[in-house]
């Protein structure tokens, strides 16, 4: 946080404190989170995973509301990426998962192979290409579309992260959606949190 968003908290502590004093509660109160909003650090951390998997594990092809990086510590990763302009290409399916857009596409098969199974894929760009060793830290943008395969025993570490900006614009829908799947059954089975209901037993 530099000079002036001291400046503008110091500010803000002042006209809530004033508020408080006057009685005002709820005023204080939005006073006070807009300063939290406005002199927060300009990324705000978030979930971090760990992620260990085997020879070919691999992350399907998706995209996330969150910027995230990622960070090897042992073995090797191939990741594939995609522009969000190249969404339309890539069979975006919808189903639920609560921030991630996921797409049938297999971004591991070849240009040639991909082009023969996914009607919507011809005249795509490739992907872009990234092997991560140990050591090794990629950044991937918010909706940028992406793909992981471990080509080794592998051990990473990610953190998704937004600003207070995009967390403000994000949450509402987030929240909307997630009451509507976990609540209220919306798109239940049609998700990668739930088993699709099974088929009714033979009749005893
Ligand atoms: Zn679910």
């Amino acid at each position: 946080m530099g000079a002036l968003g001291l400046g503008v908290g110091a500010v803000a502590v002042c006209a809530a404190a004033a508020l408080l004093l006057a009685g005002r509660r709820a005023a204080a109160a939005v006073v006070a989170l807009a300063a939290a909003f406005a002199t927060s650090r300009p990324c705000l951390f978030e979930d971090a995973y760990l992620w260990v998997g085997g020879s070919g594990a691999t992350t399907g092809l998706h995209s996330d509301d969150e910027n995230n990086i990622l960070l090897m510590t042992r073995g090797r990763k191939v990741v594939r990426l995609h522009a969000p302009s190249d969404r339309r290409f890539l069979s975006p399916n919808g189903r639920y998962d609560s921030g991630t857009e996921c797409c049938d596409v297999d971004a591991f098969l070849g240009e040639a192979a991909k082009a023969g199974k996914y009607a919507g894929y011809a005249g795509c760009p490739a992907p872009l290409r990234f092997e991560l060793g140990p050591g090794d830290a990629l950044y991937i943008p918010a909706f940028w579309f992406h793909a992981v395969r471990s080509e080794a025993l592998s051990v990473s570490v990610n953190v998704f992260f937004s600003t207070p900006l995009e967390m403000a614009r994000r949450w509402p829908q987030r929240a909307f959606f997630a009451v509507c799947h976990e609540y209220l059954g919306f798109w239940r089975g049609d998700c990668v949190c739930h088993r699709p209901p099974s088929p009714p037993g033979p009749a005893l």
